[in-house]
């Protein structure tokens, strides 16, 4: 499930060059980068650097491995990604041009529900109000296990006494 993309002033791409371009050093956009930007955003999915590789592997498009976490770094300094941490693993998700929201995880098949909810940022904005806090962000993760993989448990036989 993911919400509809956000209409923005720029392309992603677009945000992407003004950002390297705007580096203390500026740097090139290179064609692997473009690729790589491509696919990430074909469409929308929660993925590790892992998965990315070989996902570009597999669309006959290799990208380095070192250029593939290199990028990933930038995409999220350029503020088109943001970074999950999820215990042992980093995942990525669309930020620039997606709607904020937060994740039910499911520790079983690490499947990832977004949700959005008016009183839990309602919610947040007054905690922070209370602590003279200005909230430029938050990351909320639930874990727990989905109903599929609920489902799946209560169809196993128990276990007998
Ligand atoms: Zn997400
Ligand atoms: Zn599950």
């Amino acid at each position: 499930m993911s919400f509809p993309n956000l209409k923005v002033a720029q392309s992603r791409e677009d945000k992407f060059r003004e950002y390297l371009a705007s580096r203390p050093t500026p740097q090139r956009f290179t064609d692997q980068q473009r690729e790589l930007l491509a696919h990430v955003f074909a469409k929308h999915s929660h993925f590790d650097a892992e998965e990315l590789i070989e996902q570009l592997k597999r669309a006959k498009k290799p990208v380095s491995r070192a250029t593939v976490y290199r990028t990933l770094t930038k995409l999220v300094d350029a503020g088109l990604l943001r970074r999950i941490e999820l215990g042992d693993r980093t995942v990525y998700d669309h930020d620039y041009g997606y709607p904020a929201h937060d994740h039910l995880v499911c520790e079983q098949c690490n499947s990832m529900t977004e949700f959005q909810s008016d009183e839990l940022e309602a919610l947040l904005s007054t905690l922070a109000g209370q602590h003279q806090f200005r909230v430029e962000g938050h990351t909320l993760v639930i874990r727990g296990v989905c109903a599929a993989c609920k489902a799946k448990r209560a169809d196993k036989p128990r276990p007998v006494m």
